[in-house]
């Protein structure tokens, strides 16, 4: 089975509080992806950035001070058009997501590719984390299907994976 994670696709990171024109840019080729993976041999994932009203007073909010992905607010929503009615949701307070990972670790599965918004900061902190459990299989990101929070940063972030041994596409 192949897995592929939809990272933060949510609406603050296209075109809400945080959205850059890159990220808008991506979309069509988001879900063209997610498109491809649609038969009963591949698994779609999604995680979401999660806050809550106390944003401001985390470590995250002190140095990011723009409050961004609140739970229940639109913001926090992916596009229906990207989430194409699937239900596999995994939230996270934090870049890198341990509770996916633990999720991995009960499926079988051969290979899993990731996409979605940051590539700086979501995608290669969850692609790091699943390559450092999964050492034996192959991790990809396609780098047409991220965008960073500069177009610098995103180049900077592939370029780093592609040293951790990440199938940068
Ligand atoms: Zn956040």
């Amino acid at each position: 089975m192949k897995i592929l994670v939809v990272v933060d696709m949510q609406n603050d990171f296209i075109d809400g509080a945080l959205g850059t024109a890159e990220a808008v840019a991506i979309v069509p080729n988001v879900i063209e992806k997610i498109k491809q993976y649609e038969n009963s041999d591949n698994l779609v994932i999604y995680t979401k950035d999660t806050h809550l009203e106390n944003y401001m007073d985390t470590r995250e909010g002190k140095h990011l001070p723009v409050p961004h992905c609140i739970k229940g607010t639109e913001g926090h929503g992916i596009p229906d058009e990207i989430l194409r009615g699937h239900d596999l949701i995994i939230e996270k307070p934090t870049f890198g997501s341990v509770e996916l990972v633990r999720y991995l670790e009960n499926i079988e599965f051969d290979e899993v590719e990731l996409i979605g918004l940051c590539t700086d900061i979501c995608v290669v902190s969850n692609a790091l984390l699943i390559k450092a459990r999964f050492p034996e299989l192959e991790v990809s990101v396609d780098s047409s299907c991220c965008a960073g929070v500069t177009p610098a940063t995103h180049e900077a972030a592939l370029t780093t994976m592609k040293m951790c041994q990440i199938n940068v596409k």
